[in-house]
């Protein structure tokens, strides 16, 4: 069932997400060589504590999932999609590409987003992928207006995504998607990132998603790992992320995950 949000939990959304937008850029700037991706995961929780908002992924456990997620911040580097669990053995190397998927919880009102950042100098593949990757989240955003469809969202990334491969192929990951969000983290509809046109749920002004394409240098199937959380490119290529939270709106969309 599809949420329509009141104009209270709006602007708690608002709130929310402007926060977690500062949160995450935050973060992002202790992105660096010789940092563990659990620095990253503690000095998330501990900032979003200080605003008085509390992390939406530690110890989620969504239907079907075996354990809870044991953290606060979905790190994912290089052939990781998403879900990767922080670790203090993990260290960041330069040229790595790392994935920061974070949530949280502001007044009961749930909020979501990712970026995926090089450490250090990274590859003009890796580069170009998180350029990529990042423009179709826009175009995405751009097709997510009342009256249009969900199908219209996939769509109008996948074309672009195509419209983007000189001599270099991009995987988009079908099998995870960005879905509705707010009175829980995960809500209908399911936002896949490819598509037709005129398909799927109709979008109306009070909708709030996440729109989240993650795109692979090679095939665009993934595994799980044996930690039942980690998604990973089935040939081990780098992929990339980027996610935020949005309001279809009468007019064009409000990008909610904003600083
Ligand atoms: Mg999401």
């Amino acid at each position: 069932m599809i949420i329509i949000k009141t104009p209270e939990e709006i602007e708690i959304m608002r709130e929310g997400c402007k926060n977690l937008a500062t949160v995450l850029y935050k973060v992002k700037e202790k992105v660096a060589v010789g940092v563990s991706t659990k620095d990253l995961d503690i000095y998330a929780e501990k900032i979003i504590r200080e605003m008085g908002d509390v992390p939406a992924f530690l110890n989620y456990r969504p239907e079907g999932a075996s354990t809870p997620f044991p953290a606060t911040l979905c790190v994912s580097v290089n052939d990781e999609v998403v879900h990767g669990i922080p670790s203090k053995t993990r260290i960041l190397k330069e040229g790595d590409i790392i994935s920061l998927d974070l949530g949280t919880k502001h007044h009961g009102m749930f909020t979501d987003m990712a970026i995926t950042v090089p450490v250090g100098k990274t590859s003009e593949k890796n580069l170009k992928l998180l350029e990529v990757t990042e423009k179709s989240l826009q175009v995405g955003i751009d097709a997510a207006v009342a009256g249009n469809r969900v199908g219209d969202i996939g769509y109008a990334i996948e074309k672009f995504v195509r419209s983007q491969e000189k001599g270099q192929k991009y995987g988009i990951v079908e099998v995870l998607a960005g879905h509705g969000v707010g009175k829980a983290i995960h809500e209908d509809p399911f936002v896949p990132n490819f598509g037709k046109k005129g398909t799927g749920a109709k979008l109306v002004p009070g909708m709030i998603i996440a729109i989240e394409p993650m795109l692979n240098l090679g095939t665009k199937n993934v595994t799980i790992d044996d930690d039942d959380w980690t998604f990973r490119t089935a040939d081990r290529k780098p992929s990339a992320h980027f996610e935020k939270t949005i309001l279809i709106t009468e007019g064009d969309p409000e990008i909610l995950t904003k600083v």
